[in-house]
């Protein structure tokens, strides 16, 4: 099934204005375009890409006072044939889906959600920077667009798409700080939910872990402060006696897609995977014991974002990113799949023209 997309193209390109070779910082640089649809009583309607433009909205929109509002992170990439290509894009639409039904929000059918990714995408394939370890970032999100004050389920919805260049990831190593006062997400809560609420609450402990000279924060359980969950926006590995060990998914932890790629990557390869919980103690006796050898974030931003520092309640530990093995065997792995390098046995790879 395919839906009609209406679609109006500017005569006043950007484009001409962006250095490749120097693309702006993560976020800051949009396309020309964006996805825009409607969700009404009769469901989604007015599908349509065009130009990207302000949103007007009364005051008491609902999501601006409540927070109904869900988002993927996805990519686009040109493979060396330079065909434009997506990476996962049903699994994205999939999540999008868990976390609008967490905030009572409409489901967008798969099938639309990567339809329209993949027609604005195509429509800004120019935009796609060909440098490795570059993208096209793809935002997709839905907010409530009711204007009533008070909290209860809005009637009505946008779904919008908009696209960012993003230049190469510069892999400069983490440090990281334990928080063992703030928590991120409880079973129960939204942690596993790409809502807005998650993140609002977050910068403040991660403010203050910044101006104390951290880079991220790791954060612990909501029970007893004691277990790893993840960090920022990425979720965590460590290699422990030769294990690759990543926190089970407990709940209010958010299921990366990158971390479901690397735990298929890395048990293909023959690597030991264990999923389940991690507590800090754990981390602090390997790491006397010296077989604390590797700890990397995952995402879609990164791939795999080395850490270098982690700072548990004063006990400083130290890594050497140079040295991760298998960091940067699944980095490598990833990036050769995108590129058409290495043979898409998962399936991942969504080529779009
Ligand atoms: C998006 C996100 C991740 C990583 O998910 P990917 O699908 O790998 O990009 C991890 N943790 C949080 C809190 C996130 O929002």
């Amino acid at each position: 099934m395919s839906y009609n997309i209406k679609k109006t193209v500017t005569q006043h390109s950007k484009i001409k204005d962006l250095d490749f070779s120097n693309i702006p910082p993560f976020g800051h640089a949009f396309t020309d375009h964006m996805f825009i649809a409607d969700y009404l009583e009769e469901g989604w309607t007015n599908l349509e890409i065009k130009p990207v433009e302000n949103l007007s909205m009364h005051p008491a929109n609902l999501t601006l006072h409540y927070g109904q509002s869900i988002f993927e992170g996805m990519k686009a990439f040109l493979t060396g044939d330079n065909i434009a290509v997506l990476y996962r894009p049903y699994d994205h639409a999939s999540r999008f889906n868990r976390s609008a039904y967490r905030m009572s929000m409409p489901e967008v059918p798969e099938e639309l959600f990567v339809q329209a990714v993949k027609e604005l995408c195509l429509t800004e394939k120019n935009w796609i920077p060909e440098q490795p370890g570059s993208a096209l970032y793809i935002r997709p999100f839905m907010i409530a667009y009711d204007s009533v004050i008070g909290v209860k389920r809005s009637k009505t919805y946008k779904f919008i798409i908009l696209t960012s260049p993003s230049g190469p990831y510069y892999n400069k190593p983490l440090s990281l700080k334990a928080e063992l006062e703030y928590v991120r997400a409880i079973k129960g809560g939204i942690g596993e939910a790409k809502t807005a609420g998650n993140y609002g609450a977050s910068i403040f402990p991660y403010s203050q872990a910044v101006a104390a000279g951290y880079d991220q924060l790791l954060w612990l359980d909501a029970y007893e402060h004691k277990y790893v969950q993840e960090i920022g926006t990425m979720n965590i590995f460590f290699v422990l006696d030769g294990v690759i060990v990543t926190p089970e998914l407990d709940g209010g932890i958010l299921s990366g897609i990158t971390r479901d790629s690397l735990l298929k990557i890395f048990k293909a390869n023959g690597y030991k995977v264990e999923e389940r919980q991690v507590s800090i103690d754990e981390l602090i006796e390997a790491y006397k014991k010296g077989i604390f050898t590797e700890v990397f974030g995952s995402g879609t931003a990164a791939i795999v974002a080395e850490i270098n520092k982690i700072d548990i309640n004063g006990f400083k530990m130290e890594f050497y990113p140079e040295k991760f093995v298998s960091a940067a065997f699944a980095r490598d792995y990833i990036n050769k799949i995108r590129k058409g390098e290495l043979p898409d046995i998962f399936n991942w790879i969504y080529p779009i023209e």
